[in-house]
């Protein structure tokens, strides 16, 4: 049976405004071909690294519909996370995770927009998902205009740069889709120059060199010797720095003084105030023993 309805694509656009998304596109939902043999390549030369969860369910990687059988659209949504200040000196906590972790908040967004759809259209049916399930986010949101994929693999929006987190919902509505932006990046390699450890390969990103993995993922006692944190000891932002596309941001988040003061001091912390710290943050991801070690790599790295 077909299930699926037409919902026009500016009322979703108007009612994803008013649950708060800064910009939302809609592309149809189909098997993406072309990221599954990207996939392949990335898996086959071993650059998740230890993240073997990444080997798992690829077909549902590709295919909307083995999520949702009657899909017949991806509505993608992003939420710029750029904080109004950022920590002055080393050591360095990605900027994502200054403040309340994103997975709860988008997710919390999209049942909203899902129940708002749904006291329209009573057959609207939505599976939601924010790095929760086996579903390329940046993919979707570069197929439904929201942006492009840089060098550096990330998506980049004409207004939030690459500061920004996505979601998106799997639905059963036919609507007009948007239209994928080109890439911009042109001759540029800003990024690629940027990284301290080559993680930044045209093949994706090598998790095996890239600092957000070894300082988030790895829970090894000991990093890698050749490999260079760079200053950070949660996740890195080196790459996204150097990119022009993010030299006039647009602060989305306000930060304290008393917060950026408790982060920059995040070096010297005890376990319990480290505990404080990251709650409800994506540094609960880490343990203060992944955060002394990272710190000890920094310092290992100077000498
Ligand atoms: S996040 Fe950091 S380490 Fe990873 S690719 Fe970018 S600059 Fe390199
Ligand atoms: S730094 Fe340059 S090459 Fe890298 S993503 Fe930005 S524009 Fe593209």
């Amino acid at each position: 049976m077909n299930t699926s309805l037409y919902i026009p694509a500016s009322y979703i656009k108007e009612k994803a405004k008013e649950a708060g998304f800064d910009d939302c596109g809609i592309a149809q939902a189909e098997q993406l071909h072309s990221f599954s043999e990207h996939y392949s390549r990335w898996l086959s030369l071993g650059y998740n690294a230890n993240m073997h969860y990444m080997e798992q369910n690829t077909d549902k990687r590709a295919n909307p519909k083995l999520l949702l059988p009657e899909a017949e659209s991806v509505i993608s949504v992003v939420v710029g996370y750029k904080p109004s200040q950022q920590i002055s000196r080393p050591p360095f906590v990605a900027q994502y995770a200054y403040t309340e972790d994103y997975h709860k908040k988008i997710k919390t967004m999209l049942f909203c927009l899902i129940n708002t759809i749904q006291t329209d259209y009573p057959t609207f049916k939505a599976n939601a998902y924010v790095d929760t399930a086996p579903i390329s986010d940046k993919i979707w949101a570069q197929r439904c205009g929201l942006g492009w994929i840089g060098k550096h693999t990330l998506l980049i929006n004409t207004k939030l740069g690459t500061w920004l987190n996505i979601g998106e919902l799997v639905c059963n509505i036919k609507t007009e889709y948007d239209t994928p932006m080109n890439i911009r990046c042109g001759e540029c390699t800003k990024c690629i120059d940027s990284c301290p450890n080559g993680a930044i390969t045209d093949s994706g990103i090598n998790a095996n060199r890239c600092i957000a993995y070894h300082t988030i993922e790895n829970k090894a006692e000991q990093l890698p010797a050749d490999i260079n944190l760079g200053g950070y000891v949660f996740g890195c932002d080196i790459c996204q720095k150097a990119c022009p596309h993010n030299a006039h941001p647009q602060a989305k988040i306000e930060i304290s003084d008393e917060r950026i003061k408790q982060l920059e001091n995040i070096g010297t912390i005890d376990e319990p105030t480290f505990r404080k710290i990251r709650k409800n943050t994506a540094m609960d991801r880490i343990k203060y023993t992944q955060l002394t070690r990272n710190i000890d790599k920094n310092k290992n790295n100077k000498k």
